[in-house]
C-alpha cells in the first residue's frame, strides 16, 4: 500500500508548497501577505480618489 502524497497547498505569500490546513507555509509569510494586501488596497483606494477627484475636476473646467 502506497501512500498518497499527502495533501499539500502553495503558499499564497512565496508560493512554496507545504502540508497543513493554512494558506501560507509560515507565520512571516502570513504577515508579509496581509501587508502587502492592506498596501494595495490602500494604493487602490487613492486610486478611486484621485480618479474621482480628477473627474470632478475635469467637470468643473467644462462647466466654467
Ligand atoms: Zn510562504
Amino acid at each position: 500500500m502506497s501512500d498518497k502524497i499527502a495533501q499539500h497547498k502553495h503558499c499564497r505569500a512565496c508560493g512554496k508548497a507545504f502540508v497543513g490546513s493554512d494558506r501560507f507555509c509560515s507565520e512571516e509569510c502570513r504577515t508579509s501577505n496581509t501587508t502587502n494586501l492592506q498596501k494595495k488596497k490602500r494604493q487602490l483606494l487613492l486610486l478611486y480618489v484621485v480618479t474621482f477627484v480628477v473627474l470632478i475636476l475635469a467637470l468643473v473646467a467644462t462647466w466654467g
